[in-house]
């Protein structure tokens, strides 16, 4: 019984054939089943983890592991993911819960040692509520290493689209975060939901200048892998990616404050840099993203050729957007122009920039974040930017200006 729902859950692994595309999907969908009684519980038993999950109706569900770190990854659709889970293993580090997919939960469990799902099912009750219970017991790291299943991610074909039409730009903005992974969250404000708004509001400003087309990276609080966002990007044929945060800093990095625009480097000095793109890495991994990807070296020495051609026009977009935000006397980061590893920019022919709006860590950022008055100079600021940047780029592609 109990092996054969693992493998039941791993049926719906192949339904899983969500396409990127679903992260433009719009608000998900009403009607989930809600945590019962209690929330979602690990606790240790006489030797091995228990999870349990009460749920007021039964949902489909899956489990997979990955490696590095040892993570257990569960799956529900249609779940309500209101109460974090209760930890009370000594085998478990971390968990965490959230939306991964628009009608999709994802529980992930980082573990402090391998182990195994020996039990795994969804009872029924009498009253029509349900329960998952997962007994997890103890076993070698080359044995869970065998036994990781990558379900397939988002890196997959997609339709390229062509180029547009119109003559306009077709700009990928990028709210961070989102779903599972919060992002900072300071001040009773989530970075995740902050940037959501913010992009739309761009949104709006950019599509009234007529010149540019918008696609986002998500337009719902999901959850989207680092590395699909680009993807994503890529595939809908965007000519600049803009990828918007408000990240908090660690004590060590000062009081920073002010808005900041990083662009992609090969040998990052910067500490804080150094730390913010290591952060949105390690939320991938908690967000249970495999993040093992082999990429071929003729590919990687490809990529690396145009990047020497996009790396100019992503600078100089970079210094337009520092010029606009000054413009419109927005306070700018005492050294507003930066270089990070952050994964999104790594886009090779896409001029990519990330720009922290400011940071949550610091009080009067957060006044400026939540300010009518502020968003409304902070889009203008960057629209007036992009419009100057797309002549520019325009005529120095011609070979007319330098
Ligand atoms: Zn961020």
């Amino acid at each position: 019984m109990s092996r054969y729902s693992y493998w039941y859950s791993a049926v719906w692994a192949c339904s899983l054939l969500w396409c990127a595309q679903l992260a433009w999907a719009e608000e998900p969908r009403a009607n989930l089943a809600r945590l019962g009684d209690g929330g979602a519980v690990v606790s240790d038993a006489g030797g091995h983890v228990e999870l349990t999950v009460p749920l007021s109706r039964s949902v489909p569900w899956r489990v997979h592991t990955l490696d590095g770190p040892p993570r257990l990854i569960v799956d529900f659709s249609e779940v309500l993911w209101d109460a974090p889970p209760d930890v009370r293993s000594g085998s478990v580090l971390a968990v965490s819960a959230g939306v991964y997919r628009p009608g999709w939960s994802r529980l992930v469990m980082v573990l402090g040692e391998p182990l195994a799902v020996d039990v795994a099912e969804m009872r029924v009750l009498d009253d029509g509520s349900a329960v998952l219970q997962m007994r997890l017991v103890p076993t070698t790291a080359e044995d869970f290493r065998a036994a990781t299943g990558v379900v397939p991610e988002e890196l997959r074909q997609l339709d390229v689209v062509p180029p547009a039409a119109s003559g306009r730009v077709r700009i990928a903005l990028d709210p961070g975060h989102g779903g599972i992974d919060p992002g900072a969250q300071d001040g009773g404000l989530r970075e995740a939901d902050l940037m959501l708004a913010f992009a739309r509001q761009l949104k709006e400003v950019l599509l009234r200048t007529d010149r540019f087309e918008v696609v986002m990276t998500r337009s719902a609080d999901v959850f989207v892998p680092l590395e699909a966002r680009m993807t994503l990007a890529r595939a809908a044929g965007a000519d600049v990616f803009l990828s918007l945060h408000a990240d908090a800093l660690a004590e060590e990095d000062g009081m920073a404050s002010g808005m900041t625009v990083y662009t992609l480097a090969d040998a990052v000095t910067d500490q804080a840099a150094l730390r913010l793109a290591e952060r949105h890495a390690q939320n991938d991994i908690l967000a249970g993203v495999d993040l093992a990807g082999v990429e071929d070296e003729i590919a990687m020495v490809l990529m690396d050729l145009t990047r020497r051609e996009t790396r100019p026009r992503s600078e100089a977009l970079a210094n337009t957007l520092v010029a606009g935000f000054r413009s419109y006397e927005l306070v700018v980061n005492s050294n507003p122009s930066r270089h990070g590893g952050f994964s999104v920019l790594k886009a090779a022919e896409v001029p990519s920039v990330l720009i922290e709006l400011g940071f949550l860590s610091s009080a009067k950022d957060r006044a400026r974040l939540v300010s009518q008055d502020w968003s409304a100079r902070a889009t203008e600021a960057i629209r007036d930017a992009l419009l100057q940047w797309a002549d520019e780029d325009y005529l120095m592609r011609q070979g007319l200006m330098k």
